[in-house]
């Protein structure tokens, strides 16, 4: 029997297999050579002492013990191109993850996505950031694979059911990911990686029969007696079905509005708005490591802070190491920022969203747009940011201490966000309650981590895309809308996943429900 042992080493050890061996070896007192394998189980850092450990679960098979390689493979999918069409709109993780499910469960899905393909995407990613130009199905947000494609792939949630997380985890793998993920305390993929890891999905939904259609915006939901019916496209084209999956996301405004137009129910939902700080990675390093140079054995550090400022949580959002700030509008005459990480989060910069959560109270000033007012309070900050910072995808930005002082940055220095900054006083951009508690969290947040309150970090504004700004209700047992038969909102957009994993989840859940409705 392979024997399980729980320990803590040095990161040069935990980054080197052979001086692990020899350090497993006296552990357990054997030779190294009597040591056929070792299999790491979990892997975290903790970073609270001076000299930092790595904290190891592994699994040792020493010599004559049998010792498998676990190649993770995919499920048995079977062809379903004459199967029973289930109608997927979105190819965000909610979207892919669905579509595959379908198919595991015999149901054809006929996923529609109003972007283009991850190759297809960059030439439009590349647009936004040198030219200016907002593409608004193409986008950072928009386009195969969803908001996450082009991001830090950070694959880590709140759900407390592991097994779900656990079953996403090891698809992805099977889908290309490193193993790693199935084994670090905080795992990622990173911008380089993932895109493949989709076209690959998408590949597998087509070889079994599945369709995938791109720049195919979906303009209306064909609804008679209160049941589904189908969709028509941008084009007037019309496609039939009972069973529709609304995997939108976030950001996907005229979907919010044709359904209110179409008194289908949605609800304002709170989420939380800020900014995207960015320090040097090295100083966020010497903070969280304790030290003046990480060395080449941790990885870029990250961090993660939450403080209560009026009664009100600020805390950071999507944090990425050695990231980059990533312009997130959906349409022209907006700014938004969100920030992504390649696999190595290797730039010398790290940010984050710091945010605050919001209440529905403070939608108010909109409240003649009834379910909208939350959205509409996100987009007039967008457009405010927009004005204020040149009418291009420029974005304001303060120096932090400037922010807390309420005063104008003499200058900006260069920062990772590409399409450049514009000095300006955050506190223009944001209702004077929010400047208020996030001036006094910054302060907060620098009394916990000594040197994060500082000029060297760059407040970008704003981060206004954490979460949907409405919530499509549906039946917590059956998933489908509460009114409308067939329909079933699903993922990040309807207010029911916050990243990557939870989306991908939900995505799977709403085609199990679909399945069990047609036993
Ligand atoms: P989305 O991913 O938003 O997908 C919705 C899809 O629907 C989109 O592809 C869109 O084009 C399509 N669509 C919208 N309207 C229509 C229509 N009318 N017709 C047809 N198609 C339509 N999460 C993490 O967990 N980890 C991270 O590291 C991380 N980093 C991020 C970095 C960035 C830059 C961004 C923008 C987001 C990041 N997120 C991250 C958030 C994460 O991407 C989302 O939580 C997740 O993608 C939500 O999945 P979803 O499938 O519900 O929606």
């Amino acid at each position: 029997m392979p024997k399980e042992l729980l320990l803590q080493v040095s990161p040069e050890i935990a980054a080197n297999e052979s001086l692990l061996k020899d350090h497993l070896s006296k552990q357990i007192k054997v030779s190294p050579k009597e040591i056929q394998h070792v299999s790491i189980l979990k892997r975290s850092i903790d970073a609270r002492q001076k000299a930092i450990k790595i904290n190891l679960k592994v699994l040792i098979y020493l010599k004559g013990e049998p010792f498998q390689e676990n190649k993770l493979e995919l499920p048995k999918y079977k062809d379903v191109s004459s199967a029973q069409e289930v109608i997927v709109v979105g190819a965000g993780p909610a979207g892919l993850f669905a579509a595959l499910q379908l198919i595991e469960l015999g149901l054809k899905p006929i996923v529609l996505e109003r972007g283009k393909d991850v190759r297809g995407r960059r030439r439009d990613l590349k647009a936004i950031n040198r030219e200016h130009i907002v593409n608004e199905d193409s986008n950072y947000c928009f386009g195969e694979g969803g908001a996450g494609t082009y991001s830090d792939g950070k694959l880590y949630t709140r759900s407390k059911k592991r097994g779900d997380v656990t079953r996403i985890l090891e698809l992805l793998v099977a889908f290309g990911a490193s193993e790693d993920i199935l084994v670090e305390a905080h795992p990622h993929i990173g911008t380089n990686k993932l895109p493949k890891i989709i076209e690959d999905i998408r590949n597998k939904i087509i070889e079994f029969g599945g369709q995938v259609l791109f720049d195919t915006r979906v303009t209306d939901i064909l609804v008679k007696n209160n049941e589904v019916e189908g969709i028509v496209t941008q084009n007037g084209d019309k496609i039939h079905a009972n069973k529709l999956i609304l995997a939108t996301g976030h950001s996907a405004r005229d979907i919010f509005e044709l359904l209110d137009k179409k008194k289908i129910l949605i609800e304002a939902k709170p989420f939380a708005l800020g900014v995207r700080a960015e320090h040097p990675q090295e100083l966020i390093d010497s903070i969280q490591y304790s030290c003046d140079f990480r060395g080449e054995h941790l990885p870029p550090a990250p961090y993660s802070i939450v403080k209560q400022v009026n009664g009100r949580g600020m805390y950071s959002f999507c944090m990425c190491p050695g990231g980059v700030i990533a312009p997130c509008a959906t349409s022209p005459g907006e700014v938004v920022t969100n920030g992504w990480s390649p696999s190595k989060r290797d730039q010398s910069t790290a940010n984050s969203g710091i945010v605050v959560e919001l209440k529905l109270e403070d939608f108010k000033p909109f409240a003649k747009f009834g379910a909208l007012a939350g959205m509409e309070f996100q987009k007039s900050i967008e457009q405010k940011a927009w004005h204020l910072a040149g009418q291009t995808q420029k974005v304001p930005a303060q120096r932090m201490i400037d922010f807390t002082q309420n005063k104008v940055s003499a200058d900006i220095p260069k920062t990772s966000y590409v399409p450049g900054t514009t000095s300006v006083e955050l506190g223009q951009v944001f209702p004077g309650f929010l400047s208020q508690i996030m001036r006094q969290g910054f302060q907060e947040f620098g009394k916990s981590m000594r040197g994060y309150l500082t000029n060297e970090a760059i407040l970008h504004a704003p981060e206004s895309r954490t979460s949907s700004p409405v919530r499509i209700p549906r039946d917590p047992m059956t998933l489908e809308h509460l009114q409308i038969k067939g329909l079933y909102p699903c993922g990040e957009g309807a207010g029911y996943a916050g990243g990557i994993i939870s989306a991908a989840i939900d995505g799977e859940k709403c085609a199990l429900m679909i399945a069990e409705s047609l036993k």
